[in-house]
């Protein structure tokens, strides 16, 4: 190919050691770029609840402001929402250097699959959101374990399934399903029905902190972090994830995952 044929030329004139250094070069400032984002972004993410907090501490403080009980139950009631988004914040991001941290290393139990989407689902119901929707399981009778890591599929199943519900229309039921798609990989997905993703947003919804809508995001108590978890659970699994969606109508997240020898 050109490729092939101007690769030779460049070996040929020994130009290849620089090129291999400008290409590291570069790759070593795009990681170093997303480091310092990552870093800027999760502090921002902590500073504006933890602000929030500070300034209801103060007013509570304060002998004028605050002083009946129902307008200090209100800003307890504020407090402990902010500090919940916190929690929630810390929780993902040290889910996520706990994953990055073992990448390289491809989890091997024998996860029973259906039987976890059976807990999750027993969880998700009981959650913000959940109780008035239907979801609905369909998994082929063929289907074997996949090897995995049960805490990490646990997860990977309540982000997909709890942002089905957070982003599906309310009332609307979910539908989950599980089959065999080739000799070993088990397929999983999870479809919703809502407003949907449009197509430009795709690409970048498993970055870390993206989102389409922020203020509806935040207020259904997400952190951003949910699809970027679950990318790297499924990297890690050695799957693969795919999302996609009609706007106006719903959205469908596919995952690939091996089964257990
Ligand atoms: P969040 O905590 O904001 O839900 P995620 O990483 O899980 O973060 O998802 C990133 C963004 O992708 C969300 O903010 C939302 O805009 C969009 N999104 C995720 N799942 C869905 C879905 N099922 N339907 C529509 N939009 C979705």
């Amino acid at each position: 190919t050109r490729d092939q044929r101007w690769l030779m030329r460049v070996a040929e004139t020994g130009q290849g050691l620089m090129l291999v250094h400008l290409i590291d070069r570069s790759m070593a400032h795009a990681a170093e770029r997303m480091r310092v984002d990552f870093v800027a972004n999760a502090s921002h993410e902590l500073r504006t609840p933890l602000a929030a907090i500070l300034g209801f501490i103060e007013t509570l403080g304060d002998d004028d402001a605050g002083g009946d009980a129902e307008t200090r139950n209100r800003f307890l009631g504020v407090m402990m929402n902010e500090a919940r988004r916190m929690q929630g914040l810390v929780d993902d991001l040290i889910s996520l250097s706990r994953i990055e941290a073992d990448k390289h290393r491809a989890p091997d139990d024998a996860v029973d699959l259906a039987g976890l989407i059976g807990e999750v689902n027993r969880v998700v119901k009981q959650g913000p959101g959940g109780k008035d929707r239907e979801l609905i399981v369909t998994i082929e009778p063929d289907v074997a374990a996949v090897a995995g890591d049960k805490g990490q599929l646990s997860q990977l199943l309540h982000n997909i399934v709890g942002n089905a519900i957070k982003y599906g229309r309310a009332g609307s039921p979910i539908r989950i399903s599980m089959a065999r798609s080739g000799a070993n990989m088990i397929r999983l997905a999870v479809q919703d029905e809502g407003d949907g993703i449009e197509p430009a947003h795709l690409p970048r919804l498993t970055e870390r902190f993206y989102r389409v809508d922020s203020g509806r995001s935040r207020a259904m108590g997400g952190t951003g972090l949910g699809l970027s978890i679950v990318k790297h659970i499924v990297e890690r699994h050695r799957g693969r994830l795919d999302i996609t969606s009609i706007p106006g109508t719903g959205t469908t997240v596919s995952i690939m995952l091996p089964t257990a020898p």
